[in-house]
């Protein structure tokens, strides 16, 4: 999505996925808020904002939907992560949602991958499985976002994952905690005999790279191999030209614009 960034505006940026070689093979889309008079607030600030008043919902099915909008232009048909609000598991129809985005996109399903955390099964795990287990019969891909717990074993057995993301602050401490290391073994030994397919998140210096190849993780994220960015940036990996990434932007719901202004207005009180 291509935006100006001059008021305030909700857009995705994509940061990308290799293998151990360097060769990119998906994008994780991440939403970024241009706000009128701060400037870019990261999600991490915005995020549980949204979460208080549940408009995280609405606003992570119009990421859903840019994402995949975005990830069809592309020349190369890479893959596509999108993050899911917990939220998401508790008042949306995940599975019809997916079918009807990316049948009004025309997305191949196998393109799309969602990120979910535990804390997303927590609220109510046999909802989720039976989401999950429906999505994966789509051809949609389900990837375990910041694996690192001790129960990542049943979490393998009893959901239908594909990939698992190993959590970033496992990987930063790579080089000075040996029970860091430990944790990295014990989730590729885990995953390697379920046949799930390993990432590492918030890799950023070579020696955390060189453990884990030595490791056998299969796919690198992180500062090291590329940093999120607007596709554009891309526009050599996907394949495409920049008249290609014309504006194909999907409107934010109107009463998510209306609270996002609101927070703005808010903030002028505040300061004034
Ligand atoms: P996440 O899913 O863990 O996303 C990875 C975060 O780590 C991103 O932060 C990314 O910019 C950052 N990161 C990537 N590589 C490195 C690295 O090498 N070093 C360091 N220090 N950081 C790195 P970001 O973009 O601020 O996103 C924060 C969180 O916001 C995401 O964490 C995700 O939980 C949430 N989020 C972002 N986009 C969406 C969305 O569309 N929907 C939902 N529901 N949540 C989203
Ligand atoms: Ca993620």
């Amino acid at each position: 999505m291509i935006s100006t960034m001059s008021d305030d505006s909700m857009t995705l940026h994509y940061q990308p996925l290799t293998d151990v070689q360097g060769k990119v093979v998906s994008f994780e889309s991440l939403m970024r808020w241009h706000h009128q008079r701060r400037g870019p607030i990261s999600p991490e600030a915005f995020i549980p904002i949204f979460e208080n008043s549940r408009l995280i919902v609405p606003l992570s099915r119009w990421a859903l939907r840019q994402a995949c909008l975005d990830a069809v232009r592309w020349k190369r048909p890479l893959q596509v992560s999108v993050n899911l609000s917990p939220f998401q598991f508790i008042e949306d129809d995940l599975p019809e949602l997916v079918a009807t985005v990316l049948n009004e996109t025309g997305l191949a399903p196998e393109r799309l991958e969602l990120e979910i955390t535990e804390t997303a099964l927590a609220a109510d795990s046999a909802r989720a499985l039976t989401a999950l287990s429906k999505l994966t019969a789509q051809g949609v891909r389900i990837a375990l976002d910041d694996a690192g717990s001790l129960f990542l074993p049943v979490l393998l057995q009893n959901y239908p994952f594909s990939k698992i993301k190993i959590a970033r602050d496992v990987v930063s401490n790579i080089e000075a905690s040996p029970s860091a290391r430990s944790i990295v073994h014990m989730i590729m030994l885990v995953a390697r005999s379920l046949h799930v397919v390993i990432a590492a998140k918030g890799v950023e210096t070579g020696e955390q790279l060189a453990y884990l190849r030595e490791q056998g993780c299969d796919l690198i994220q992180g500062y090291l191999v590329g940093r999120p960015a607007p596709i554009e940036a891309f526009a050599a990996v996907t394949g495409n030209t920049s008249a290609d990434f014309a504006p194909s932007a999907t409107s934010i719901p109107r009463h998510v614009e209306a609270f996002m202004a609101h927070a703005d207005e808010s903030e002028s009180r505040a300061q004034g």
